[in-house]
């Protein structure tokens, strides 16, 4: 069995992507991210590569196809289906998956606010909605406002720390609590339906998970209300 090594595999990528090209010098760093990141710049004839440490016992086709994704997009070229297929594979093997939330809590700051806003209290909020629609059976998460009022991500679950997460564009006296009351809705469901993996697939809004969320009331308002924040 031939040994190869991360930058032999990068410097072959690199050849079959660019033959004409001098190959440049190729430096791969392993770096302590709390996920699987991977970044790659090229300046002054030398490729750096950085890749999270979480990456670095996984199989040479991983690492292969990881380096056809990061020099695709080097090169502005379309990312072919089947590395990335292959990479998300091996994200979504059940080790893998394992490891990296292990490593999330370990390593992962998580910034998140009081939950006591300037409009409205998330605990409190949370209280009603478990007595109304989980029997107040659910056991309460972290929760708390986002320090950025951010308007493309209301709301998330984060199952490695177990928080719920609003956006503090929601704590706003000008934003209805049944607009507030349904992101937080959403995201306690997803407490409730984990995600699924299967494949190279993760469905995290399930069949399940989609007929809990239509006994909410006023639904509709609701979606129709955070459309116009
Ligand atoms: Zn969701």
């Amino acid at each position: 069995m031939e040994v190869v090594n991360t930058e032999q595999i990068f410097a072959r990528v690199f050849c079959e992507m660019r033959p004409r090209t001098p190959l440049p010098f190729i430096h791969v760093k392993f770096r302590k991210y709390a996920n699987a990141n991977a970044q790659v710049r090229l300046f002054d004839g030398t490729m750096e590569v950085r890749l999270a440490d979480t990456l670095a016992g996984a199989p040479d086709t991983v690492i292969e196809a990881l380096a056809e994704i990061l020099l695709s997009k080097l090169f502005r070229r379309p990312v072919p289906g089947s590395s990335n297929d292959r990479y998300r594979r091996y994200l979504n093997r059940r080790d893998v998956r394992r490891n990296l939330d292990l490593v999330r809590q370990i390593r992962g700051r998580k910034r998140v606010e009081h939950p006591q806003g300037h409009t409205y209290n998330l605990e409190e909020m949370f209280e009603e909605l478990n007595f109304r629609y989980f029997h107040g059976l659910m056991a309460r998460p972290i929760l708390g406002w986002s320090p950025h009022a951010s308007r493309t991500m209301l709301g998330h679950y984060d199952p490695p720390h177990n928080a719920i997460v609003l956006s503090r564009i929601l704590d706003r006296p000008g934003t209805p609590r049944l607009a507030v009351e349904y992101v937080l809705f959403h995201e306690m469901l997803h407490l409730r339906h984990p995600a699924e993996h299967n494949g190279a697939r993760r469905c995290v809004h399930t069949k399940a998970f989609k007929e809990a969320e239509k006994q909410f009331e006023h639904l509709r308002e609701a979606k129709a209300m955070l459309r116009k924040l």
